[in-house]
């Protein structure tokens, strides 16, 4: 089987055999644009999989998965990878590249561009296509959203964080098989993982959560930052924040919420000490119901959410956490 013209490729990265769920989202909106392009779907598949997982990327929508890989294949090695996807591309040809906001992707995207000379737009939150069939990628900036176009270039490149777009339908009767990408014999790899360390995440996943508690700048210091951490601890919520947070060192990166960090898909998120930016506010979008925590009344944010409550967090924070405790002594029988 051969690829169709000026295909829609999507990189498919898998973390221990297992290809992650952005892949699959992305397939499913790279199936839908190629339809309307009237080109095939195609998956780069990055190391070795099992074949149920190859077939998992068939259901979602591709048309054809090549695969890069080579003896010790090492995910960290991306200045090997975005060489055969380079040399991939310039045999191919695909006019569209989506790949997923994780960690390996923020760090090929870069290098894949540079090495085709065309552009890439990080974070988008949506890609659509113009009357001229040229992707629309929309991303939060200026206060509100820009859509960025590459029109000349190809292909035109885009990063997507999880949850941005949904998981396809997977359709159980398609399965198929690998093309391998061969690779010159001069491409060796210069980095070499010694070790892999995990931290194991504390709490509730993020991007699982049904409740979310989500801290700004407005908690003013790290003793303002415990208190709403208290609070999604005694909410058995998790704990997500805004970018400033992180800057302050009050929380880590894997808690940022928004365009560069995580989308969020509660039933309930609360707002505290944040002022509402387009790029936190994109990344919980998927929110059901939606309350704000902010002691300036003018603050866009309450045009956002469903509750707006004016009050200074610092204060108002250890008096909710103390009478969501004294309920909570109340109705725990004895
Ligand atoms: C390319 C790009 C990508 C970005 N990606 C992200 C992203 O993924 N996620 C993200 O979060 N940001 C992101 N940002 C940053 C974003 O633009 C905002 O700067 C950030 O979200 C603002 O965080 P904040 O609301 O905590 O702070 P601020 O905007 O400073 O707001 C603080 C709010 O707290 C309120 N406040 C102050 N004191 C109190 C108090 N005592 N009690 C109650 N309220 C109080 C204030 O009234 C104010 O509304 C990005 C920016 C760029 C340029």
């Amino acid at each position: 089987m051969s690829s169709k013209t000026a295909p829609v490729w999507v990189i498919a990265e898998q973390i221990g055999g297992v290809i992650s769920e952005v892949c699959f989202e992305l397939i499913g909106k790279a199936a839908k644009l190629g339809a309307d392009l009237g080109v095939s779907a195609e998956a780069i598949l990055l190391g070795d999989v099992s074949p149920d997982q190859v077939d998992l990327l068939y259901q979602a929508g591709a048309e054809l998965v090549y695969q890069i890989n080579f003896p010790d294949f090492d995910r960290f090695q991306t200045e090997i990878i975005s060489e055969a996807i380079n040399i991939l591309s310039l045999e191919v040809q695909p006019q569209i590249l989506l790949i997923g906001s994780t960690y390996l992707g923020r760090e090929l995207a870069p290098l894949i561009a540079a090495k085709l000379n065309t552009g890439l737009t990080a974070h988008c939150i949506d890609l659509i296509l113009n009357n001229k069939n040229v992707l629309e990628q929309w991303i939060p900036a200026y206060g509100g959203q820009i859509v960025i176009t590459c029109p000349e270039k190809r292909p035109q490149i885009a990063t997507v964080a999880r949850g941005v777009f949904p998981t396809p339908a997977f359709n159980k009767n398609k399965t198929g098989k690998v093309i391998p990408v061969s690779l010159p014999e001069n491409l060796h790899p210069r980095v070499k993982t010694i070790e892999i360390i995990r931290e194991e995440p504390e709490g509730v996943p993020l991007e699982e959560a049904q409740t979310v508690v989500a801290g700004g700048s407005g908690a003013g210091s790290m003793e303002g930052w415990k208190e709403i951490e208290k609070l999604a601890d005694i909410l058995n919520a998790a704990l997500g924040s805004t970018r400033p947070v992180v800057d302050e060192g009050w929380s880590d990166l894997e808690s940022m919420i928004g365009q560069s960090g995580k989308m969020v898909h509660p039933d309930l998120y609360i707002g505290v000490g944040l002022s509402g930016e387009q790029q936190h506010m994109v990344g919980i979008v998927g929110a059901k119901v939606m309350v704000a925590i902010n002691n300036d009344p003018k603050s866009p944010v309450f045009e956002q959410v469903d509750i707006g409550i004016v009050e200074n967090c610092r204060e108002f924070i250890p008096v909710f956490i103390k009478k969501l405790k004294d309920n909570l002594d109340k109705s725990t029988p004895r």
